[in-house]
């Protein structure tokens, strides 16, 4: 008889959890909810976005610096190059490692109008390589890039991605969190390639529950995401069943996650849109556990 599902997770998983910042109070009451539920799991960071074209500046600044400064979590701070010279990031950077941030995530970023070509602010960073270069010379930031399993949409081809997260590499990036997707050989494959590019970086894959499906199919077309015809059928019919949508949610990305777990990925990266209760689900099937309560148990 096959072993039950999850039958063969060791509790040897690390994760992490993205957030953006909140516009609210109301949202900022939900980021820190699930913030709380989330941290007692020893994520090994958790991130905080940067709105499109800079937008979301000092709200990011606040919420990463408040949970570096007021929780025991590693904070990491999303950076990106759009609309700033070099000396405004520089700033930003400097801000952030007297606040006691040490990790930034840094990208490239969409171009402010969407639909436009991506242009280089006059004297500012080239590209997300170019500002992990830049980030290497002001202090010894940890930091994370970001990796396309399905390619960038402005980028040429496949090969040419991978050159371009080598040269991020190369410049000086820790690891790679991946572009969602929702096949888990397509990471498999991908994980794979950058190996044979001589890519030997931590490649860590970028989970997506699907909270909302319209919305999800929207941001896959931006970002080049595949969203397979299976799953269109899968949320057919739940827009009036939030809870049943939940449910079929959690079943999929646990069924992502457990590929991958069986592919040998023991790091996770969930973008949680400030809702724990998946992303909870999710690393509770994957084996861990609230901190205290593993300490308890081994005891
Ligand atoms: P880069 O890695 O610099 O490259 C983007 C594309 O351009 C690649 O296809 C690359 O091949 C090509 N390219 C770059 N330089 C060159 C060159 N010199 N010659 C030829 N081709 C080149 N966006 C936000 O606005 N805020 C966020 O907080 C945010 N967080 C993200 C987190 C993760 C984990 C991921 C995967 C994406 C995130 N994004 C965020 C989205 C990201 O900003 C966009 O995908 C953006 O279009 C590209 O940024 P990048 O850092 O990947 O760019």
């Amino acid at each position: 008889m096959a072993p039950p599902l999850f039958a063969d997770v060791a509790g040897d998983v690390a994760v992490s959890f993205e957030f953006f910042p909140p516009k609210t109070e109301k949202m900022e009451e939900t980021l820190w909810a699930s913030i709380e539920t989330l941290s007692p799991l020893g994520p090994r960071f958790v991130s905080v976005t940067y709105g499109a074209g800079g937008t979301t500046r000092e709200r990011t600044h606040a919420t990463v610096s408040k949970i570096a400064r007021e929780t025991p979590l590693a904070a990491a701070a999303h950076l990106t190059c759009v609309e700033a010279t070099r000396e405004e990031i520089d700033q930003i950077a400097e801000e952030y490692w007297a606040a006691g941030v040490r990790h930034i995530v840094a990208l490239r970023g969409d171009p402010p109008r969407a639909g436009e070509k991506y242009r280089t602010h006059p004297g500012g960073y080239e590209n997300a390589a170019d500002l992990v270069a830049g980030l290497r010379r002001l202090h010894p930031f940890e930091i994370s890039v970001s990796a396309y399993p399905e390619c960038h949409p402005d980028s040429p081809s496949p090969e040419a991605d991978l050159d371009n997260l080598k040269r991020k590499i190369d410049a000086g990036a820790n690891r790679a969190i991946t572009q969602f997707f929702f096949e888990a050989e397509t990471f498999l494959r991908f994980r794979d390639r950058a190996a044979a590019a001589g890519i030997d970086a931590e490649i860590v894959p970028g989970i997506m529950p699907v909270m909302n499906y319209a919305s999800v199919v929207k941001m896959s077309a931006m970002c080049g995401t595949d969203v397979p015809a299976w799953m269109e059928k899968l949320f057919e019919g739940l827009d009036e069943h939030p809870g049943a949508r939940q449910l079929v949610a959690a079943t999929l990305a646990a069924e992502l996650c457990r590929k991958l777990y069986a592919g040998g990925v023991r790091q996770f990266h969930f973008y949680t849109l400030n809702r724990a209760e998946l992303s909870y689900a999710i690393c509770h099937l994957l084996g861990l556990r609230p901190r205290q309560q593993a300490a308890v148990a081994a005891a």
